[in-house]
């Protein structure tokens, strides 16, 4: 049975998270495997300096030696930055003592093109849980509408590839309906009303 508590940012497990950044997103459709410190600055989690190819030694634009797209250090950097947003919020899940998951969210109105989402609207910004543990996706899902409902949230929206078939099918399963395409020409914006 899956134990859920609030995240709090000092005992998040950091490390847990940036492997499993590194098995999720390392493969198709995601392609974050190796990056280019120099072509993808610090704190942008986009598509710059990415590549998909794990043989890839050297950046193919600038030449510097390639780093894991998700090193400890950036999933630390991503986490904190999403955790000191306004209106924060998350969970983090066990079953028995093993950790099983994460889900976080905060105010969509912080992320750019949500600007003008109201403040009842929250900005689901990862729903991870750990593969021995893919049978509690649901009640991971649940878990995580359950807190932004407590949290006094209305509507939330979040976003994927435009190419993860299957993460769409899940949310349309749920109840998530397709919002708009994100500028990035790769992901797009989907919601739910609460
Ligand atoms: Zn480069």
């Amino acid at each position: 049975m899956l134990r859920t508590k609030r995240i709090e940012p000092q005992t998040f497990p950091l490390a847990a998270l940036a492997e499993w950044f590194r098995e999720f997103y390392s493969g198709s459709p995601w392609g974050e495997c190796q990056r280019c410190p120099r072509c993808s600055p610090q704190g942008d989690f986009g598509g710059a300096g990415r590549y998909a190819d794990p043989d890839l030694e050297r950046c193919l634009v600038c030449g510097a030696e390639l780093e894991a797209y998700w090193s400890d250090l950036r999933a630390e950097e991503y986490f904190l930055d999403a955790a000191n947003r306004p209106g924060f919020a998350g969970n983090v899940h066990h079953v028995g003592n093993e950790l099983a998951g994460w889900t976080w969210g905060y105010l969509a109105s912080t992320v750019g093109e949500l600007a003008e989402h109201p403040a009842s609207c929250v900005y689901i910004d990862v729903i991870g849980v750990l593969p021995a543990f893919r049978q509690y996706v649901l009640e991971v899902f649940d878990a995580g509408h359950n807190l932004a409902r407590e949290c006094g949230y209305e509507s939330t929206v979040t976003r994927t590839r435009s190419d993860a078939k299957y993460v769409q099918e899940a949310m349309a399963a749920y109840g998530y309906t397709f919002l708009k395409p994100s500028s990035d020409g790769e992901r797009e914006y989907w919601a739910y009303r609460l």
